[in-house]
């Protein structure tokens, strides 16, 4: 089981999720990464390896922005490497999702996709969540009915955070039999597993 950590309101993204994200590294370890949106932009950052090698690097290149995802990864379908880690974002860049949990039916829903000219970078199940929301979202352009659209498909226990930079008024968290904890505050909302 992994550690996920959202977040929306005023104050800096990133110092909020990766400090949720240290409280919850013994949940996941081999992989960490986050996703913010700024300046209309979504940013993403994800290593292989404990934590600290996420932190190292945003010391450097520091997210900025109000909203963010974080993950810190146990895998389950693909080798720990960054490109398996999480945030997942689909190929305009618009669309960021962290996963727990395994999507049963992936394969199916992966040979769908490709057959739509989706390419994968991954070998993680996570990867089709994000392909099919891009989907979706192609002919509703509102990330709440891609969302609703997208979970309908999946079956297995999961939890998921999703963002969107077209809407970055918006955190989105979904689950499935899989434990998850929202915390509402005053201009500033929170999640977690
Ligand atoms: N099944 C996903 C993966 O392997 C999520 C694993 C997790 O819960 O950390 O990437």
């Amino acid at each position: 089981m992994c550690g996920i950590v959202g977040y929306i309101g005023n104050q800096n993204a990133q110092d909020i999720v990766v400090n949720g994200l240290e409280k919850l590294e013994y949940r996941g370890y081999d992989s960490s990464g986050i996703a913010t949106i700024s300046n209309g932009k979504l940013e993403l950052s994800k290593f292989k390896g404990r934590l600290s090698v996420l932190k190292e690097h945003l010391k450097k290149q520091p997210h900025t922005g109000f909203i963010g995802i974080g993950h810190t990864r146990w895998a389950t379908h693909g080798e720990p490497s960054d490109v398996n880690s999480h945030p997942h974002i689909n190929e305009s860049e618009s669309v960021a999702v962290i996963h727990n949990g395994i999507i049963e039916n992936y394969r199916s829903l992966k040979a769908e996709l490709i057959k739509e000219g989706y390419k994968f970078k991954s070998q993680t199940d996570t990867e089709v969540i994000v392909h099919l929301i891009d989907h979706y979202l192609k002919d509703s352009k509102d990330i709440m009915k891609a969302v609703n659209l997208t979970v309908k498909r999946l079956r297995g226990a999961y939890a998921l955070g999703i963002i969107y930079k077209n809407e970055p008024d918006k955190i989105i968290a979904v689950r499935n039999e899989s434990p998850l904890v929202v915390g509402i505050g005053k201009g500033e909302n929170f999640f977690c597993i």
